[in-house]
Order: C-alpha cells, then sequence, then structure tokens
C-alpha cells in the first residue's frame, strides 16, 4: 500500500513538471512568435531585424535548455551552480519581456545598484525574473508601473519586483505558489509562482510578498552574496 502511494505522489510530481515544461516553454515561443510578426511587417530594416533574431535565437536556446531540464528530472544530473552575474540577467529578462509591457503601455524601470555575483544557474534565475515580471504586467490592466531594482545589504542581494496592478487579499498571497492555482480563467496555468518557489529555493534564496488589493505587489527575492563587488561598472538601465 505505502509502495502504491509512493509511486502515485511520484507520478503527480512528474506531471506537474511536465505541465510547468509547457508553461516554461510556452513564454519564449511567444517572444519568437511576436518578433517574427514584427520582422514580418518590416522586412527591409535589417538593423532591427538582426536584433530581434538575435534575441529570438536565444529564446529558442532557452526553450531547449528548459526543455532539456525536465527531460533530465528522473536521473541524477549536476545541478548548474556557477557565479551568475545578477544585473545582466536582469536586464536580459527586461529585454524580453519589454514588448508585452509597451504592448499594453506599461512603463519598466530598473535599477541596478551593485556589482554583486550570487551562486546558481542564470538561466533559472531568468526564468524566475520573467515569470515574475509576467505576473507583474498581468496584474495591470490600464497602464502602471513595474518597478526592478536590486540591492546589496548584510552579505544578501536582493532583487524586488513591484507593480502597481490589482494586487491580492491575504488568502489569495498564502495560496501562491500552490500548483494550478491561478484567476485568469484560460489565460493562465497557475504553474509559475510554483516554479518561482522551486527554483529560488534551489538557488539557497528567499521569496517575500507584500501585496495590498487594488494597490499592487511586491515581491523581494534573496540570495546570499558569493562574490563581492566583481571589477565591473555600474549599469543604470
Ligand atoms: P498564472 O500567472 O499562470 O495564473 P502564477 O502561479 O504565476 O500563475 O500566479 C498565480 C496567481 O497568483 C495568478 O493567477 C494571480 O491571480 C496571482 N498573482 C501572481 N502574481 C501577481 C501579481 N503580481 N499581482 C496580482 N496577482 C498576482
Ligand atoms: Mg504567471
Amino acid at each position: 500500500l505505502q509502495l502504491e502511494s509512493i509511486k502515485y505522489e511520484k507520478m503527480q510530481v512528474v506531471s506537474h513538471l511536465a505541465a510547468s515544461m509547457s508553461h516554461e516553454v510556452r513564454n519564449p515561443l511567444t517572444t519568437v512568435k511576436g518578433f517574427l510578426q514584427l520582422i514580418n511587417e518590416n522586412p527591409s530594416d535589417i538593423r532591427v531585424n538582426s536584433e530581434l533574431s538575435k534575441i529570438a535565437v536565444s529564446e529558442i536556446d532557452r526553450a531547449t535548455e528548459v526543455i532539456n531540464q525536465y527531460l533530465n528530472f528522473a536521473k541524477p544530473h549536476p545541478e548548474m551552480d556557477i557565479d551568475v552575474n545578477v544585473t545582466g540577467e536582469i536586464k536580459r529578462s527586461k529585454e524580453i519581456i519589454m514588448p508585452l509591457a509597451t504592448k499594453k503601455g506599461i512603463m519598466m524601470e530598473t535599477e541596478l545598484l551593485h556589482n554583486h555575483l550570487i551562486k546558481g544557474d542564470p538561466n533559472k534565475l531568468q526564468q524566475v525574473l520573467i515569470n515574475l515580471m509576467k505576473n507583474g504586467i498581468e496584474a495591470m490592466e490600464s497602464g502602471g508601473v513595474l518597478d526592478i531594482y536590486s540591492y546589496e545589504k548584510g552579505g544578501q542581494l536582493f532583487i524586488v519586483i513591484k507593480d502597481t496592478g490589482i494586487g491580492m487579499t491575504k488568502e489569495q498571497v498564502t495560496r501562491l505558489g500552490e500548483p494550478y492555482f491561478s484567476l485568469k480563467g484560460k489565460n493562465g496555468t497557475g504553474l509559475g509562482m510554483m516554479t518561482v518557489f522551486q527554483l529560488v529555493s534551489g538557488m539557497n534564496g528567499t521569496v517575500k510578498v507584500f501585496s495590498k488589493k487594488n494597490k499592487g505587489t511586491s515581491i523581494i527575492l534573496s540570495f546570499p552574496v558569493s562574490v563581492e563587488d566583481y571589477d565591473r561598472e555600474i549599469g543604470v538601465i
């Protein structure tokens, strides 16, 4: 009986992962589709199109990486555990999500005032950031501001993603991360936050959520700093 229930639990985890994989692959596919449409609208603009196609290719790489990650789930495999350039990953994620914000009349403001590295997997950090930025944008129906900033304090690296959207009740906040919890109907899978919690804790980080109904939501990630102040110019983007 016990063996049966262990098998059942494992099947559940595997099926959750499969659903979450399709969620993570859908984001880059949407980006690539949007970029191809833009290229098609203005085929002669070589300069812009070469930028767009560069990002499209790297998005396809990311989707491939996500699929590989999930396919390897059953087998033990070495986790990627390298120094991650946080400001670089924020910048890249912002570029990827920007068309979605622009389409909805949402401003994205970024302030990145440090040069610290954390230990982890840059791809996973990017998945986390894109999920959180996307949720912030989806929470703002009539324009607004998505603020992203990052700073270091007491050996911890903080990343804040703050929107001025519909916010959540206390009850909704406590349900975040529950598989398939979504208030978006057909437009949501309810797997984004589950993935965020899993990936952040896999990098020894924490997720804090502050939200007020009809005011907005702030998500604060924190990770232990791995390398202090590496040699690079501070960038404000
Ligand atoms: P999905 O976005 O597919 O619905 P998520 O796991 O990413 O799934 O989010 C679960 C639910 O949590 C969302 O449907 C939404 O109701 C709520 N939520 C998440 N982020 C925010 C946010 N920034 N503002 C308001 N609600 C949010
Ligand atoms: Mg989501």
